[in-house]
């Protein structure tokens, strides 16, 4: 019971450029294989995680769909574009998320910092 109101309050929406993406957690039926934990699907405007996850493999699966939609709406992926195949795509958006989560996770206070320095833009 307390799992369900955990997973339900993870549903959410996060902003990527002038597009705002619905984030739901269900059960695992994505159409792609190698995202096995995650997708991201711009016709939608959705990114779906995998129920049941650990809180780490839910934040890296996360960031992991964030960076598909920022390559996919600052065009990154189109053809001609330095991730213009699923194997270029996945190799980098992996490399990027597997980089950034080891610096979170071995650096606890840098979240904290950028937000402080985010939002205290002059
Ligand atoms: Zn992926």
């Amino acid at each position: 019971m307390r799992k369900n109101t955990v997973q339900s309050q993870r549903n959410s929406k996060v902003k990527v450029g002038y597009q705002e993406i619905d984030i739901i957690v269900e059960k695992a039926s994505f159409s792609k294989p190698s995202d096995s934990y995650g997708e991201f699907d711009h016709r939608k405007n959705l990114i779906s995680i995998q129920e049941d996850l650990s809180d780490k493999d839910y934040a890296c699966t996360l960031l992991h769909e964030i960076l598909h939609a920022i390559v996919y709406y600052y065009s990154l992926t189109q053809s001609g574009e330095p991730l213009d195949t699923e194997s270029k795509e996945e190799t980098v958006i992996n490399s990027i998320t597997n980089g950034l989560m080891a610096v979170f996770k071995d650096n606890p206070n840098i979240l904290k910092e950028f937000q402080h320095r985010i939002h205290n833009v002059r």
